[in-house]
């Protein structure tokens, strides 16, 4: 335990592959960093994610930071971060990702950036929302604001079943509640989650956001899972 904590705080093993870290690598050895499948998305307006929205819902702009491959050390880095309790992680894979697009002027249109809310019971349960990890990485580098307050998640939809279930019956507009104030009004907004597989949690959730006035929406996640 003691050991799973201090690889918490000052990671020594590499999340990908678990080779020791030299001192001057964090997270990721320098192998695993340089192998990562960068999908270079948000460089193209008609990307697969933006692709998987169309004619679902109405975005600015669509992109994933790296492409979903099993048993890669891009699993392995969401299983850290969602199952781990590495929180951290979260907010260094936005600060790199935000990087990426502040360079190459991706995404800077956007007002503040909102992270998929999970429903309390299993924010209780995990202690943290691992995509609120990540937008609190996007917003220290692209220098905007998260918020975590506007949108709330109803209803519990935790297992993939669960998702594939609420697809199939149409019957999403109730998982996500938008608080009703101002604060949105006007405003373009990212929307953040850690991977995309259907699309069906971040269309519930745009969608409800888009029936504030003025809004609009662009996506960014850690992963797009190909299905
Ligand atoms: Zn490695």
């Amino acid at each position: 335990m003691l050991r799973e904590l201090y690889q918490t705080i000052y990671p020594h093993v590499c999340y990908g592959c678990s080779a020791d870290l030299a001192k001057t690598e964090c997270w990721l050895c320098s192998i695993c960093k340089s192998n990562l499948p960068i999908t270079h998305f948000h460089r193209y307006t008609s990307n697969p994610v933006f692709q998987l929205f169309a004619g679902r819902v109405p975005l600015i702009q669509a992109s994933s930071y790296y492409l979903f491959i099993k048993e890669s050390a891009v699993q392995h880095l969401l299983h850290a971060l969602k199952y781990k309790n590495v929180s951290n992680l979260g907010v260094a894979i936005g600060e790199w990702y935000a990087e990426e697009l502040r360079n190459d002027g991706a995404y800077n249109s956007i007002d503040t950036i909102i992270p998929i809310p999970l429903h309390k019971s299993k924010l209780q349960k995990r202690g943290y929302n691992q995509s609120e990890m990540f937008a609190k990485g996007l917003s220290k580098q692209l220098n905007k604001p998260v918020n975590n307050s506007s949108v709330v998640r109803a209803m519990a939809t935790s297992t993939q079943t669960r998702k594939n279930r609420i697809e199939r019956w149409g019957n999403v507009e109730f998982v996500f509640r938008v608080e009703e104030d101002d604060t949105l009004i006007n405003k373009h907004i990212l929307l953040v989650d850690d991977v995309i597989t259907t699309g069906a949690t971040l269309e519930a959730c745009a969608n409800q956001i888009l029936k504030i006035q003025g809004t609009s929406i662009s996506i960014a996640t850690i992963a797009f899972a190909k299905i």
